[in-house]
C-alpha cells in the first residue's frame, strides 16, 4: 500500500499546492509548505525550516470528532509568504489512523502534536538511504592461533549464522577486533550487506502445543477477533503459569495466516523482554520477533523502524515507546502484564501505553489482548462493565500447584540483630538446598544499604541534588543517588562531624542480603540479579541460562526478577520485607504490593515440585498479606476497588498532577500560588465535581537541583477534563524558570 491516503485539498498557487506538514517539534501545529503537485496526507517530506532542513508529515485536516486541537493553525499565512518544499523521503506514508492516533494522544496528554509525532520519527536515520553492515561467515582457513576468545567467536558464528562484527563479539563476550583478525586470517569471510536486510518471517503454520480446554477457548475468542478484523479489548485473566502467553501465541499465528502483511505488536514491560521469551517465540514461530526496546542499538533500531514502516516487520515485540512505530497494519496488540507500572512513561509526553494501545486498537480497528495474572483494577472494572471480554485460565499448566504462601511474623520470628533473614525461612532454605532445588530471594532495593548515619551526631549522608539519601554500593565502593545518578566515594568519616569510622549502613539493600547468605551458606552458589550486575542483555542471558542450568542454588534479586522468568527447579521464594512496598501510601500502594508480589511468588514451583513462599512482614494482618496467604486476590481487589468507589478515586474518578519545577526554589513556590489562585472549583461542564490539592512539595522535593512543587486536581468523575485544564492553565500567569508539566492520569503520586 502506497500512497493510500487522500489528496489533501488545498488551494493552488501558480500550480503550486499548499500542504500543511506537522513537524516533529514541540513548539506548534502544522505550517503550510508550497509543493509542485498534491501529495497524500501521511506522506514523509523535508521541508526547510529557518536555516535548517527538517522532517516532517502531511497532516490531514482536524478530524471533527477529534476532542479539541490545542494547537494554531497556519492558515492565515499568505501564501506568497509560504516556502517550497525541499524533497519527499522515500517511505511510505503514515496511515491514517497513525495520524489520528498522533492528535489524539496530544489532545489527551494536552501536549502539541509535533511533540507526539517526535516519538513516532524517532529514528531520523531510518529516514535516510540505507547504510552497508559487515557480516561475518565462516571461511576456509583453520587460524593458525587458536585462543580461546577466538574460538568463541566462531562457535557463536557457526550456531548463530552470520553476524556483524559487533554481535559476534558481543556474543561470544570479547572485542570487536577478535573478529576482524580472524576475518584477516581468513577464518571469516566478510560481505557487505545493507543494514535495512529483511527479517526472517515467522511461520504461523508451525504447529503449537496442544492446548487445555480453558486456553483453547481463550484462543478461538481471540482469533475469532483477529480474522474478522474488529475492534474488541479482551482481558486475558490467568494466573501465573497458566499459559497465557500460549494462548496470545496462537492469535498471532492466527494474524500472521491472515495475509502478507498483517502486522501485529506485542507490548511488554522492559524488563521482562528476556531472552527466555524470545527463545519461545522462536521455538514456536521458527524466526525471531523484531525486538524494540532501550538497549536496542542505532543500526537495529533503523532497519526495525524502516521494516515496520514498510510493512516488512510482521511481529514486533517492544517496551512502551514501541507503540510509536509507524505500523502499516497493525493486525493484533498484546499487551502482557499490562498491570505494570513500567507502562507509564514518565519523562516528556507522559502516556500510560496501555490505555494509549487500547486506543491505538480502537483508531486501527484491531483487536487488543490484556494479558495479566493480577490485572489493574483499570482493566478489572472495564472487564466487570462489560466494555472488555475477560477470558479467564484457572489453573497453572500441567497441573502444576500455585505456591503455598505464608506469612513470617517478624515480630514474633526476628532474625538476629544485623541480619535480615528470620529462621523459619532460613530453615526451609536450608531443607531447600539439601533437595537440590533452588532458592530465590526478593528484597527491592539495590546497593548494600538505603540509608548510612553517622553513629555519632546522626548526620544522614544525603544526595547534594535531590532530596534523597545516598545508597552505598559496596561492590563498587561508592556512593550513589538512585534518583539522578550524582556518585562519590564512601567517605572515610562523617562529612558532619569529621568523627571517623562512625557512620553506619541501616538497613538491608541485595548486597548486604549477599553479604548474610555467603555467611550462612557458604557452600552455596549464589547470583545477585539487579539492574547493576545486568547492565547488558547478553549478559542476562547467560546469567539466566546458568541459573536456569542448576548451577545457581540462592538467586538474590531486586524487582528484576520478577517478571517472566521460569526456572523449573526454583521452589523456594524468600520476600525479605513484603512491607516495603505498602510504606508511604500512595493510592495504589497496595495494587501495586499485591501484583509485585503475586509476580514474585508466581517464580515458585512452576514445573514438576510445588513451590513455598515465606513472606516476611510485621504486619500479617494487612489486606494485601492476608490476600496473598489466603490465595484470595479477589477479595483485596474488591475491597480496593470499593474504596476508590467510595472516595471516587481512579478508575472511578480523575486526577491530573501538575508538577512544577525550578531551580529558584521561590519562584517555584510562587508558581504554585499563582496556579492555586486560579484554580477551577465547583463542577465540570459536564457536572463533575472538581478540587484542586496543593501546591505541596512533590514526592521529591528536589531532583537534580530543581525544586519541585505539585497541585493534584481531583475530577469525582471520568468526564473529559483537558479542556478545564488549559483554560486554568491558561488563566495563571507563568513565572520565568519554572516548568509546568501536566501528567493525566498520573499513576504513583
Ligand atoms: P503465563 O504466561 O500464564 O505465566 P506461560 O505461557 O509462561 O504462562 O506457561 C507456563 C509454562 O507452561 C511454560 O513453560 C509453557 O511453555 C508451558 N505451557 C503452557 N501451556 C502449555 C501447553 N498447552 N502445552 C505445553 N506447555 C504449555
Ligand atoms: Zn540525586
Amino acid at each position: 500500500m502506497t500512497d493510500a491516503g487522500k489528496n489533501l485539498t488545498a488551494d493552488s498557487v501558480e500550480g503550486m499546492v499548499r500542504l500543511s506538514v506537522l513537524l516533529p517539534m514541540p513548539f506548534a501545529g502544522p505550517l503550510d509548505y508550497l509543493y509542485a503537485a498534491p501529495v497524500s496526507e501521511g506522506s514523509i517530506l523535508r521541508v526547510p525550516l529557518g536555516p535548517r532542513e527538517v522532517t516532517g508529515v502531511v497532516w490531514p485536516a482536524a478530524d471533527t470528532k477529534r476532542p479539541s486541537a490545542p494547537d494554531k493553525s497556519d492558515r492565515t499565512v499568505s501564501v506568497e509568504k509560504l516556502k517550497p518544499v525541499a524533497g519527499r523521503v522515500d517511505m511510505p506514508p503514515l496511515t491514517p489512523d497513525l495520524c489520528r492516533f498522533v492528535d489524539w494522544v496530544a489532545a489527551y496528554t494536552l501536549t502539541s502534536r509535533g511533540r507526539v509525532l517526535r516519538m513516532i520519527l524517532s529514528v531520523p536515520a531510518a529516514l535516510e538511504p540505507p547504510p552497508v553492515q559487515r557480516i561475518f561467515a565462516p571461511g576456509r582457513e583453520r587460524p593458525a592461533r587458536l585462543t580461546p576468545a577466538r574460538a568463541r567467536v566462531l562457535d557463536a558464528i557457526a550456531a548463530q549464522g552470520p553476524l556483524s562484527a559487533r554481535a559476534a563479539a558481543e556474543a561470544a563476550g570479547v572485542s570487536e577486533s577478535v573478529v576482524r583478525g580472524l576475518a584477516k586470517a581468513g577464518a571469516l569471510t566478510m560481505r557487505e550487506v545493507s543494514a535495512d536486510a529483511p527479517y526472517p518471517l515467522p511461520d504461523p503454520t508451525r504447529p503449537g502445543p496442544a492446548l487445555s480446554d480453558e486456553q483453547a477457548a481463550a484462543a478461538a475468542a481471540v482469533c475469532g477477533a483477529v480474522t474478522a478484523g474488529e475492534y474488541a479489548v479482551f482481558l486475558l485473566d490467568g494466573v501465573t503459569g497458566s499459559g497465557k502467553t500460549e494462548v496470545y501465541f496462537e492469535a498471532v499465528a492466527a494474524a500472521l495466516s491472515r495475509d502478507d502483511e498483517t502486522q501485529i505488536l506485542v507490548l511488554v514491560p522492559e524488563i521482562a523482554l528476556t531472552s527466555q521469551w524470545l527463545d519461545r517465540f522462536e521455538a514456536r514461530f521458527g524466526a525471531r520477533p523484531v525486538v524494540w526496546h532501550s538497549d536496542v542499538g542505532q543500526a537495529a533500531r533503523r532497519r526495525a523502524w524502516a521494516a515496520t514502516a514498510r510493512g516488512s516487520a510482521r511481529v514486533i515485540v517492544g517496551a512502551r515507546s514501541a507503540l510509536f512505530l509507524p505500523f502499516r497494519k497493525l493486525g493484533l496488540i498484546v499487551v502482557d502484564e499490562e498491570h505494570d507500572p513500567s507502562f507509564k512513561q514518565e519523562d516528556g509526553v507522559l502516556y500510560h501505553a496501555r490505555d494509549m494501545a487500547v486506543l491505538r486498537a480502537s483508531l486501527g480497528g484491531c483487536p487488543i489482548v490484556l494479558a495479566s495474572a493480577t490485572p489493574s483494577l483499570e482493566t478489572a472494572v472495564n472487564a466487570d462493565a462489560g466494555r472488555y471480554r475477560r477470558l479467564r485460565l484457572t489453573a497453572r499448566h500441567g497441573g502444576a500447584a500455585l505456591p503455598d504462601i505464608r506469612a513470617v511474623d517478624m515480630r514474633r520470628d526476628p532474625p538476629p540483630p544485623g541480619r535480615w533473614i528470620a529462621p523459619p525461612l532460613e530453615a526451609d532454605m536450608r531443607d531447600t538446598l539439601a533437595r537440590g532445588e533452588q532458592v530465590m530471594l526478593f528484597l527491592n532495593r539495590r546497593g548494600y544499604a538505603p540509608l548510612t548515619l553517622c553513629r555519632t551526631c546522626g548526620h544522614r549522608l544525603e544526595c547534594p541534588h535531590c532530596s534523597a539519601w545516598m545508597v552505598e554500593h559496596r561492590f563498587q565502593r561508592r556512593m550513589q543517588c538512585h534518583h539522578c545518578g550524582h556518585s562519590g566515594p564512601v567517605p572515610p568519616a562523617c562529612p558532619s562531624c569529621g568523627a571517623e569510622d562512625s557512620l553506619v549502613a541501616c538497613g538491608p539493600g541485595v548486597e548486604r542480603l549477599f553479604e548474610e547468605v555467603g555467611a550462612r551458606f557458604p557452600e552455596a552458589r549464589i547470583a545477585v540479579m539487579t539492574s547493576d550486575t545486568l547492565d547488558h542483555p547478553s549478559e542476562t542471558a547467560r546469567f539466566v541460562a546458568d541459573i536456569a542450568a542448576g548451577n545457581v542454588d540462592i538467586v538474590i534479586g531486586t524487582q528484576i526478577v520478577t517478571k517472566g522468568y521460569h526456572f523449573p527447579q526454583l521452589t523456594l521464594v524468600g520476600v525479605i520485607d513484603a512491607d516495603l512496598g505498602l510504606r508511604g501510601g500512595d493510592l495504589r500502594a497496595g495494587e501495586r504490593t499485591y501484583q509485585q508480589l503475586t509476580q514474585v511468588a508466581g517464580r515458585a514451583g512452576r514445573a514438576a515440585r510445588p513451590g513455598r513462599v515465606f513472606l516476611q512482614t510485621y504486619d500479617p494482618a494487612h489486606p494485601v498479606v492476608d490476600a496473598l496467604v489466603k490465595g484470595d486476590g479477589a477479595r483485596f481487589m474488591a475491597l480496593e476497588e470499593d474504596g476508590r468507589r467510595r472516595h471516587a478515586m481512579p478508575p472511578f474518578g480523575r486526577l491530573v498532577a501538575l508538577i512544577l519545577s525550578g531551580r529558584d526554589e521561590s519562584a517555584v513556590i510562587e508558581t504554585g500560588r499563582r496556579l492555586a489562585a486560579t484554580a477551577p472549583s465547583g463542577q465540570t461542564p459536564g457536572g463533575e465535581a472538581v478540587q484542586v490539592l496543593g501546591p505541596a512539595p512533590a514526592p521529591l522535593a528536589r531532583l537534580r537541583g530543581y525544586y519541585r512543587v505539585r497541585l493534584l486536581l481531583h475530577q469525582r468523575g471520568l468526564g473529559r477534563v483537558q479542556a478545564l485544564m488549559r483554560d486554568w492553565l491558561k488563566r495563571s500567569e507563568p513565572v520565568k524558570g519554572v516548568t509546568v508539566k501536566v501528567d493525566i492520569d498520573p499513576y504513583s503520586f
